[in-house]
């Protein structure tokens, strides 16, 4: 397996709460070539954050270290004039509400051409290349389409507008952030299906966000799970979520039964969230840890290898089973 991208040692600070916080803490992960990684993690585990240092869209602010390998260069030290040439033609961006992502006031047509036309295509070539990019993400009659506005469309036909966008370039990886969490069941199922057939008929990579573990569960090759800024647990989707190796990964998989038989126990994840600004001493899970011991609240605990090809920062992850 060849690594297309590899994050490491990834850092983001930045001001708020009175000061200046890590919210992202010596975060490593990779992403392989025709393969989708997932970012796991509750609402404010970095997993956004993480997926858009790669492409420079952070916060004002934001102080970065690390290293963000792409093709031999490191994104984190790339100007902003080559990080707008990466975004589009290197790496497609899908976000997760289409309809503040459109512009409200230009056809979709218009929107997904954009970047061909800075390249430099002439306009009836354009259309064609767009016509066939609404086809490939399946919008019905793209000669009808191509005119219509982002508000004239239903949320999961946007939500294809935006993968046609990511994919005018001809990116070699698409960042997909919560690219299903507006849509209903049905069309989250159809979204999802269509990212699949890219990676693997195109061999485009993907790296998903989502805080859904079902989505996990059947699109992510592998995985990495995220809490307060830090990576928990990381290696292949279905070892980690049926037979996880950090007890926030298993409390995460029990609370959806659906994910794994071999972890549908009863054991809910209690209490809120930890604050990446302001994170626990320690392992920053203790305070939820139903097997946290006095050395948690002290020790941070290092990524290791937990197995071969598992990675678990739990200072007891060999106590952890299903
Ligand atoms: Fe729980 Fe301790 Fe492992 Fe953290 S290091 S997950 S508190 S057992």
């Amino acid at each position: 397996m060849t690594d297309l991208l590899q994050v490491e040692d990834l850092e983001v600070a930045l001001a708020g709460g009175g000061g200046e916080g890590t919210v992202i803490d010596s975060v490593s992960f990779s992403v392989a070539a025709a393969r989708t990684t997932g970012l796991i993690g509750e609402s404010g585990s970095g997993k956004t954050m993480s997926s858009m240092s790669i492409v420079g869209l952070l916060p004002a602010g934001a102080k970065t270290s690390g290293r963000i390998a792409w093709k031999s260069e490191n994104l984190l030290d790339a100007p902003a004039r080559r990080l707008r040439q990466v975004r589009g033609h290197e790496i497609g961006v899908i976000f997760q509400d289409p309809l503040a992502a459109l512009n409200p006031i230009q056809t979709i047509g218009r929107q997904v051409g954009e970047i061909l036309r800075r390249g430099g295509m002439r306009r009836q070539e354009v259309r064609t290349k767009v016509l066939q990019l609404l086809d490939r993400v399946g919008i019905p009659d793209p000669e009808q389409r191509i005119d219509v506005y982002p508000h004239e469309m239903s949320g999961g036909m946007r939500q294809r507008v935006m993968i046609a966008m990511a994919l005018a370039g001809g990116p070699q990886l698409i960042i997909a952030d919560e690219p299903t969490t507006a849509l209903d069941v049905t069309t989250q199922a159809r979204i999802l299906k269509l990212l699949a057939d890219l990676r693997e008929q195109e061999g485009v990579a993907m790296l998903l966000v989502s805080h859904d573990l079902r989505v996990m569960a059947h699109v992510a090759d592998d995985v990495v799970v995220m809490y307060a800024g830090r990576v928990a647990e990381r290696g292949p989707a279905r070892e980690v979520l049926d037979k996880p190796r950090h007890p926030y990964t298993r409390a995460l998989a029990n609370n959806v039964p659906a994910v794994s038989t071999k972890t549908a126990i009863a054991e809910p994840l209690q209490g809120a969230p930890a604050n990446p600004f302001d994170r626990p001493a320690g392992c920053a899970f203790h305070p939820r840890c139903p097997i946290a011991r006095e050395r948690c609240r002290t020790e941070v605990p290092q990524l290791r290898e937990a197995e071969p090809g598992r990675f678990s920062a739990c200072h007891y992850a060999s106590e952890v089973s299903s």
